[in-house]
């Protein structure tokens, strides 16, 4: 390691999922295995990384919007380095979006950051040394901020091929951790003190086990994805499980039933994407709005009161309104908690693009978002209110201004009174007093 006093410093930015955060952790650890350490300061920097994400035209404006200062920071330190990886280096097959990144040295999809350590000591051999090259990815050591949460990539890339989603072309197909390697990092990431893993894959239930022999023989699931929840849910330490995102196809009734193990959290984030079959055979979901009804019945009926949260398309290509009415009905009908809802965004690339036309209003799409916002802004207040009165259980990711704050098993952002920065990091019991749309305000019980 290099006196952190000359060491070189490296700026990450990250855009986007839990999945590029998780990535640059991975850069992170890497970086500071050269001996780099990491500055706020483009200005201190030798190094600007930027993690990109594609799933919306916005997103990428941003990193365009950046090269100017770039060009401007380059000229007063030509030896400067910049960097781009993630989605946009990941799904630029043609070397179109490139040609906007004028003053961006090392551009490359995220696997590759295994060659970063050769190519930084192409660029400036005063930096690094080209034999520190790693393999795997997913072998690198995250870097990370020391915390009782903590994010496991357990899969990479998608089979899916979801007609709008530039995924499986900017992180390829899907590619399982083995299941040795995910347990064993959440085995150290316990002895460091972590309390709750959230498993992370891009259709994350549809895991598959390279190395079924690393499950117990205990083990009484199956359903590789439902296996490996078992086998978390054995380690000593950890407290909570979360993941993110199931797909529905991949809900199988062993996934369901491992709803009820005893660390899983009592919150399921279950992408839906519309309410209509029509449009979900468009999107090419592989599910009808009846499947997707069937797997929350079967949810609901496994894990009575847990709280559930979505991801919604508006305006698809070729979306009625009486096709986004379905949407509207199904939300209610699921009684969701919370939805991420965006506003369709063609993306190039996409078979989205190639088949159909991106027909819907720019104004409209804006309208049905805003309805769906409204009803899912009512109904997350109605739903919160039911807690009033109710002991939640609050992991404390932070205290401050006289107030501790968390989530509960239920996701739900909670605030009690407290100046004890020691319960940072604990979980303790809230009795809910009061309830406002996106949190809970109650007092510890002691
Ligand atoms: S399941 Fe569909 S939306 Fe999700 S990452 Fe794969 S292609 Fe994209």
């Amino acid at each position: 390691m290099l006196d952190a006093t000359r060491a070189p410093k490296y700026q990450l930015i990250t855009y986007g999922c839990q999945m590029n955060k998780n990535d640059s952790e991975r850069i992170g650890g890497l970086l500071s295995a050269l001996g780099f350490v990491e500055t706020a300061s483009e200005r201190e920097a030798d190094l600007i990384i930027l993690n990109t994400c594609s799933v919306r035209q916005s997103a990428e404006e941003r990193i365009y919007g950046k090269m100017k200062d770039y060009i401007r920071l380059k000229k007063d330190k030509p030896e400067l380095i910049i960097a781009v990886t993630g989605c946009m280096a990941g799904r630029d097959k043609d070397g179109e979006l490139r040609k906007r990144l004028a003053p961006v040295d090392l551009y490359f999809p995220t696997p590759q950051m295994v060659e970063l350590p050769k190519w930084i000591a192409g660029l400036r051999p005063d930096l690094a040394n080209s034999a520190d090259l790693v393999e795997d990815y997913l072998k690198i050591m995250p870097r990370r901020v020391p915390s009782a949460q903590a994010f496991v990539t357990i899969q990479i890339g998608c089979n899916k091929f979801c007609t709008y989603c530039v995924v499986p072309y900017a992180r390829g197909l899907e590619q399982n951790r083995p299941v040795a390697d995910i347990l064993a990092e959440v085995r150290d990431l316990a002895a460091h003190g972590v309390v709750e893993v959230t498993l992370l894959g891009q259709t994350v239930n549809s895991f598959k086990a390279k190395d079924p022999e690393s499950f117990s023989s205990q083990n009484p699931y199956k359903d590789a994805f439902a296996a490996l929840l078992w086998e978390v849910n054995t380690i000593e330490g950890v407290q909570r499980i979360h993941w993110t995102a199931p797909h529905p196809i991949s809900m199988t009734d062993e996934v369901i039933d491992a709803l009820a193990l005893p660390k899983q959290v009592n919150y399921l984030h279950l992408p839906v994407q519309s309410g209509s079959t029509k449009v979900l055979f468009q999107m090419n979901r592989k599910y009808t709005r009846e499947n997707f009804l069937n797997i929350i019945k079967k949810v609901t009926a496994k894990r009575p009161g847990i709280a559930l949260g979505t991801d919604i398309i508006v305006g698809f290509s070729g979306e009625t309104e009486a096709q986004f009415e379905e949407t509207v009905s199904l939300y209610r009908t699921c009684d969701f908690d919370i939805s991420y809802t965006a506003q369709y965004s063609p993306r190039s690339g996409t078979l989205g693009v190639k088949l159909y036309q991106d027909d819907v209003s720019r104004e409209e799409k804006k309208r049905r978002w805003q309805v769906l916002q409204t009803l899912m802004r009512n109904m997350a207040k109605r739903k919160n209110q039911a807690y009033i009165g109710k002991t939640v259980s609050v992991l404390v990711d932070k205290v401050e201004n006289g107030f501790a704050y968390g989530n509960s098993r239920e996701m739900k952002l909670t605030r009690f009174s407290s100046t004890d920065v020691s319960f940072v990091g604990k979980i303790v019991d809230v009795v809910v007093e009061q309830a406002l749309e996106w949190q809970l305000i109650g007092k510890m019980v002691l």
